[in-house]
């Protein structure tokens, strides 16, 4: 703010000021949701192909903040990232998904896998393993019902470490999945080397399927070369019927999207369950 000569400039300038007020209050705010239980964790279904059932589901992080309701994780996951605040955030939502399930298990819903998200800051961290022993054991979930979901920045931020991890997590028996993939930089060749088992098309070659050739070229690709490398293929955000036909007549192994479910609390999780919603 050393120029203020022109007018844009002193604009801009006071734009940006307020920006940062703005991320500082989220910033305050988030420190008294950590310490005053708002957050909350929601679970959406993952549907098989063949057999129309639930497979498990992911859990997404809702925040309901006392003034501003619902803020969503796309605004304040990274800048709890940055701040760090998503370290404790992280091991909240791992002990709940984790709970959750568990519980679920002993209510006689079966097989169910949870998929929890991972933050890059959480993965790196030295006591990250530690922490997922501690948490499976005293929730008591078996390590086969985790899934841990990385973005293939995570992989390529760190390569050394993230291996390291990775065939870690597979001594443990967690699973691993690469989220939104084909937005980051796809370098197709880990995926060889790595225990990975789903990869998770993003929901943006998924939405025009019905209307782009080129999309379906690109998501009949990636799941043919899925699984030649014995990978299972998870579709994001499937949201009608075209969708998942198309996706079907691929070979797609696994869907997720509002055309299935959004987004439930346990509650709604557990009458859905229940009531074997998909028709
Ligand atoms: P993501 O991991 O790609 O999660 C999927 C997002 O797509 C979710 O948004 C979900 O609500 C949304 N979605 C699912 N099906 C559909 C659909 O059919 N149509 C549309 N339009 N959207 C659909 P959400 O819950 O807002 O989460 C946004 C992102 O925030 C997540 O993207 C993930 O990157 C991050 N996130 C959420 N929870 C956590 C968490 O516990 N930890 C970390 N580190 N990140 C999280
Ligand atoms: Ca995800
Ligand atoms: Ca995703
Ligand atoms: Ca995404």
């Amino acid at each position: 703010a050393k120029k203020l000569g022109r007018n844009t400039c002193r604009t801009y300038t006071s734009e940006i000021d307020t920006q940062v007020s703005q991320r500082l209050a989220l910033r305050r705010d988030m420190q008294a949701a950590i310490e005053g239980r708002q957050f909350e964790l929601h679970y959406q279904p993952l549907v098989c192909a063949r057999s129309a059932r639930v497979t498990g589901f992911e859990a997404l992080l809702r925040w309901r903040h006392p003034v501003h309701g619902y803020v969503s994780p796309g605004v304040f996951i990274p800048l709890a990232e940055e701040t760090g605040q998503i370290v404790p955030i992280s091991e909240w939502v791992l002990e709940r998904a984790c709970r959750d399930l568990s519980d679920l298990r002993c209510q006689g819903f079966g097989e169910l896998r949870v998929a929890v998200n991972l933050s890059p800051l959480q993965f790196q961290r030295p006591g990250f393993l530690d922490t997922l022993s501690r948490i499976l054991a005293s929730s008591g979930l078996p390590a086969r019902c985790l899934e841990l979901e990385l973005t293939e920045g995570i992989l390529l931020e760190d390569t050394e470490l993230a291996i390291e991890r990775l065939f870690a997590l597979q001594e443990m028996g967690i699973g691993a999945s690469i989220d939104d993939f084909g937005t980051g930089y796809s370098s197709l060749s880990y995926l060889k080397h790595l225990p990975i088992g789903k990869l998770k098309i993003d929901r943006s070659f998924v939405q025009e399927l019905a209307s782009s050739e080129r999309d379906v070229d690109i998501v009949s690709g990636i799941i043919a070369m899925a699984h030649r490398l014995g990978l299972t293929v998870v579709a994001e955000g499937v949201e009608n019927e075209k969708q998942r036909r198309i996706l079907e007549d691929q070979g797609c192994d696994l869907y997720q999207g509002f055309l299935f479910a959004r987004p439930m609390p346990l509650g709604s999780l557990q009458a859905f369950l229940e009531n074997g919603c998909l028709a």
